[in-house]
C-alpha cells in the first residue's frame, strides 16, 4: 500500500503541474472536485477533495447552529464513499473512512488562536490583514477511503451519480492508478462513468 500511496503522490504532484492548478494553496474552482484512486489486486485507497462552499455553502468557521449541522451532515454523507461513486468489476468493501473538516470546523479552533500570540506589537494594520486573509482564503474538504477487495475481478468502471454528481457538484476531476497503468477523466453530470484501461 505504501508503494501505491507513494505513486499517487508523485502523479499527483506531476499532473497538478502539467494542469497548471498548482498555484498555491486553497485556489480551487467552486463546484469542482479532484478524486484520486489507487487501485491494487485486492485494496483500493481513494481521496476525495471538494471546497467546503460546494459540500456546505461556506468556506469559513461553522458558527451558526444551522452551519454546525451542515457541517454534521457533510461529515455523514462523506462516510459513505458509496454515495460518490461505486465499483464496477469488483466487490469492495469499506475498511476505514477519514473525513477531514478541521478547514470549517470550530473544534480546531485553538489552532489558529495560538497564531495572535507575541504578535501584539504589530497591531497596527494586522487586524486589516487577517480579515483580508479570512475573506480570500478558501477550504477545502478532504476525505481518505480505504477498502479492501476480492482478489478475483477487474475494477473495470467508477460509476458515479446515479442521476448527478454528490453535492450538486459541476465537475470532479479524476485521476486513477493502477498497477498496470493510470489516467485521468473528468466526470460531469453527462459523463458518469469512468472506464478503467
Ligand atoms: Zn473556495
Amino acid at each position: 500500500m505504501r508503494i501505491i500511496t507513494a505513486t499517487i503522490g508523485s502523479f499527483i504532484f506531476i499532473s497538478s503541474h502539467v494542469l497548471g492548478q498548482g498555484s498555491g494553496h486553497g485556489a480551487h474552482l467552486h463546484g469542482v472536485a479532484e478524486l484520486t484512486v489507487a487501485v491494487e489486486a485486492s485494496a483500493i485507497e481513494m481521496m476525495f477533495t471538494a471546497p467546503a462552499a460546494s459540500v456546505v455553502g461556506f468556506e469559513s468557521k461553522a458558527a451558526s447552529s444551522e452551519q454546525l449541522k451542515a457541517v454534521e451532515d457533510a461529515r455523514l454523507v462523506l462516510r459513505d464513499p458509496f454515495r460518490l461513486v461505486t465499483f464496477v468489476g469488483k466487490e469492495c468493501d469499506l475498511v476505514q473512512a477519514v473525513v477531514d473538516l478541521t478547514a470549517i470546523s470550530s473544534s480546531q479552533k485553538d489552532e489558529h488562536d495560538d497564531h495572535d500570540e507575541g504578535h501584539d506589537d504589530h497591531d497596527e494594520g494586522h487586524d486589516d490583514h487577517d480579515s483580508v486573509d479570512d475573506e480570500e482564503s478558501h477550504s477545502d474538504i478532504i476525505a481518505k477511503y480505504e477498502f479492501k477487495c476480492s482478489s478475483d475481478g477487474q475494477l473495470k468502471k467508477l460509476k458515479f451519480g446515479p442521476d448527478q454528481l454528490l453535492f450538486g457538484l459541476d465537475k470532479v476531476n479524476v485521476m486513477w492508478v493502477s498497477e498496470s497503468g493510470q489516467g485521468a477523466a473528468e466526470v460531469t453530470a453527462d459523463q458518469l462513468v469512468v472506464e478503467l484501461n
